[in-house]
């Protein structure tokens, strides 16, 4: 696996789901549903199930959010966080609710008594808290001292507000501090790793969508994770939640830090050699092998060049000629097949390996 060297930080324990201590690295997501709306909110917890995420967030606007929490927590399918801003009391109306979790970032809170209410409901309940400190609210006296939301000014809140929670003893949350820069979270999360040692949720919060999204997380996440910080992460995109997931597996994947529950897709980028449509192909196989849940790595080369070296490292290859393609498994060549069936060919050929893995 990884040969990434991971900070160990203190473990804490979501709704049976461990963050920090060594655990694997979690991967989470937020709804986008209207929380008071159980219905959708349930449906759309369960996409997110399905598509791998191991924590969720439900944000509460009002008293009848966090009402709604205790069905939306009885049903779920994975542990459920949430999501706070401005008011206490709703934060300790989910509590009562049974969410596993709760996240408030401290400095929109109001007061500091208003804190240790949560704080104390939490610890009743024995649940964690996300402490998070964002670029967007964080409080006016730093900004002053800083001049703006700089990642001193972000670590500085961040590691005021860890000590003035564990003065009153308590000590059972993660931390995050986020910002839309990803060298900005970057440098935050390096800081604030070296003063704590309580599990570190990261994200570039406002990411945006699509390429721009992903690229962003990535390249924050991508270095610190290699540096072995973060215990959580959460790719923020403008999209479906849904998609987000597929992202953080892929990023995890590449890192060795986890293996993705699909196939893992190894093409090559195409050349003047070519003599089978590769791109088509690669497209075709995504879409007929998106069912197969297994780790399975699959190499798709144009041609035969860099395929005998590809195909050893894959469990299952397939090496483009003039309008054929061999199959090879295991670095063994099992078939030559025409190139109109060579799709239908090779989605057996993984069905069958998928059984029997
Ligand atoms: S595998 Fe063959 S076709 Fe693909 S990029 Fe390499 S040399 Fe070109």
């Amino acid at each position: 696996m990884s040969l990434i060297k991971r900070k160990l930080t203190k473990q804490i324990d979501v709704g049976g789901v461990k963050i920090g201590g060594g655990a694997p690295i979690v991967v989470q997501s937020m709804t986008n549903t209207d929380t008071r709306d159980i219905k959708a909110t349930l449906d759309q917890i369960n996409r997110l199930y399905d598509a791998g995420c191991e924590i969720v967030r439900c944000a509460v606007v009002d008293e009848e959010a966090a009402r709604a929490l205790k069905e939306i927590k009885k049903r779920s399918p994975i542990p459920v966080i949430a999501d706070i801003h401005f008011n206490f009391r709703l934060a300790i109306q989910s509590i009562e609710s049974g969410v596993d979790c709760v996240r408030i970032n401290p400095g929109n809170i109001g007061s500091f008594d208003r804190v240790k209410e949560i704080l104390r409901a939490a610890n009743e309940r024995g649940i964690p808290l996300r402490i998070g400190v964002n670029s967007g609210s964080l409080e006016k006296d730093l900004l002053d001292k800083y001049n703006g939301p700089t990642a001193d000014a972000m670590v500085e809140s961040a590691y005021r507000w860890v000590k003035r929670i564990e003065d009153t003893g308590f000590t059972n949350m993660k931390v995050s501090i986020k910002s839309s820069d990803p060298l900005t979270t970057i440098e935050c999360n390096e800081k604030i790793s070296e003063l704590i040692d309580y599990p570190l949720h990261l994200g570039v919060t406002e990411a945006g969508s699509s390429k721009e999204g992903i690229i962003k997380s990535v390249a924050a996440l991508g270095v610190l994770l290699r540096e072995g910080i973060g215990d959580t992460i959460r790719i923020s995109l403008s999209e479906p939640p849904e998609n987000e997931i597929d992202v953080c597996y892929e990023l995890l994947n590449a890192l060795g830090l986890r293996k993705k529950r699909s196939i893992d897709f190894v093409s090559c980028p195409t050349c003047g050699r070519i003599e089978i449509d590769l791109i088509g192909l690669v497209e075709e196989l995504k879409k007929r092998l998106s069912h197969i849940k297994k780790p399975i790595k699959v190499a798709v080369m144009g041609c035969v060049v860099n395929a005998i070296g590809e195909s050893k490292e894959a469990d299952l290859a397939i090496a483009g000629g003039r309008h054929f393609g061999l199959i090879i498994k295991k670095g063994k060549r099992i078939k030559k097949v025409r190139e109109e069936n060579l799709v239908d060919e090779f989605v057996k050929v993984v069905e069958e390996y998928a059984k029997e893995i």
